[in-house]
């Protein structure tokens, strides 16, 4: 039994998220919300036993001034003597890591390392690292990578085709992302469906604001929709998916755009607010289809199909297909768009428990196929955090 708590922390450039965990029960005892940092108006908001509370970061508007503003809070609870170790969310590891480590000043020159493959996160990442290190001085510091659990992806599936010299010299090749989440949903399918998770093809859609899929087979991943960038694979809340790489010279002649404007347009203004121009969000998206606006119903049927073709690939990928799992926001709670993907999807044998989809919502697990379909499709909430404070308990001995 772990008697100490687990705080799991994930910076991005401009914001920082925290919970402090039971590593054993999975509760959340705290959890804080840092936005807007290195802006002047920079702010964090805390919420303890159900209570939300604002505390203003101005006097210090950075990664360091939020962490020291979690240490407060925790203490003002009597909960800081109670964390035993800090387990840290980062976007990439590149090929350096294939598992989570416990942080030392190798550890930290490995993820400097892989800066130039999430110029973004990183860094902020390695901000809150030192700023937990400094402020919670003597606890273990973990780390849990996006990116790891995809390092068991055959080279076939990897690789890029183009010139093999530009992996060689720059690592370009596809990593994947969302990795945390796809080790504790194939863990978690397993355990439900009372299977070993070696005995299992599964195909994992993890749906949220980002969205990507994934086949595993062995408990092991064989391949992923997201590349080298999140922004390869699925129709996702604000990016295009898979493209034709070639838009970016067509915008450049025809509609003056430069590299940058085209990476921005395609990662922030593109997939269900770009086709829909409406909103990002699934359920507006929703709401508006069923309205009859067409740049919904389109969006709705884009993100739909493209998915299901998805699926087809990745059950090539995972060798067949036991099960098919939804997860991430929309995958959880969107019954409208499981039930339509599966409309796709008889050729495979899969066929709607239509009463079972409706109940699968709202963090409830449930198998939603017929019992005469070939597979079962499951929805398994996520929990990347938990997952995150496992790893962070038992490598540091917890
Ligand atoms: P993130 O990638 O930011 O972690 P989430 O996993 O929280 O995102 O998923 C957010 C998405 O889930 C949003 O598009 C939201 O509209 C969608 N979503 C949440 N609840 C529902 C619902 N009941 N029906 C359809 N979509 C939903």
């Amino acid at each position: 039994m772990t008697q100490k708590l687990i705080l799991v922390l994930n910076c991005g450039s401009s914001s920082l998220k925290g919970a402090v965990l039971d590593n054993d029960s999975g509760e959340v005892l705290l959890s804080c919300l840092a936005e807007k940092l290195n802006l002047p108006d920079a702010y964090i908001t805390f919420k303890f036993n159900g209570e939300k509370r604002k505390v203003d970061l101005s006097a210090k508007p950075d990664h360091t001034g939020a962490v020291e503003a979690l240490m407060e809070e925790l203490k003002a609870h009597d909960l800081d003597s109670r964390i035993g170790a800090i387990g840290h969310r980062v976007v990439s590891g590149g090929e350096l890591y294939s598992e989570s480590i416990l942080v030392d000043d190798e550890v930290i020159a490995g993820i400097e390392k892989c800066i130039p493959l999430a110029p973004l996160h990183n860094p902020a990442h390695l901000l809150g690292l030192r700023a937990a290190q400094t402020i919670f001085k003597g606890l273990p510091n973990v780390v849990v990578f996006d990116t790891a659990f995809h390092q068991t992806m055959p080279e076939h599936a990897y690789t890029y085709a183009v010139p093999h010299e530009l992996y060689e010299k720059y690592g370009l090749r596809r990593y994947g992302a969302h990795g945390t989440s796809y080790r504790y949903v194939s863990d978690e399918t397993a355990r439900f469906l009372g299977k070993d998770k070696k005995d299992l093809r599964m195909v994992i859609a993890h749906l949220g604001n980002g969205a990507s899929i994934t086949a595993v087979a062995n408990g092991q991943s064989q391949d992923t929709s997201m590349g080298l960038t999140p922004l390869e694979g699925l129709v996702m809340g604000t990016r295009s998916g898979d493209i034709d790489p070639a838009v970016f010279s067509f915008l450049a002649e025809n509609a003056n755009m430069t590299i940058s404007q085209i990476t921005e347009m395609l990662n922030k203004k593109s997939g269900l607010l770009g086709i829909s121009g409406l909103s990002n969000d699934c359920r507006t998206i929703e709401e508006e289809a069923a309205k009859g606006h067409p740049g919904a119903k389109l969006a709705l049927e884009m993100f739909i199909y493209r998915l299901a073709k998805y699926i087809g690939s990745m059950t090539v990928a995972a060798g067949g297909l036991d099960a098919l799992v939804f997860t991430g926001g929309i995958g959880e709670n969107s019954d409208i768009i499981r039930e339509r993907v599966l409309g796709y999807l008889g050729f495979l044998g899969l066929h709607i428990d239509q009463e079972a989809n409706l109940k699968a919502r709202f963090g409830n697990a449930g198998v939603i196929t017929t019992a005469d379909s070939k597979a079962v499709a499951v929805v398994i909430p996520t929990n990347e955090e938990l997952m995150i404070a496992h790893d962070t308990a038992r490598l540091s001995g917890l």
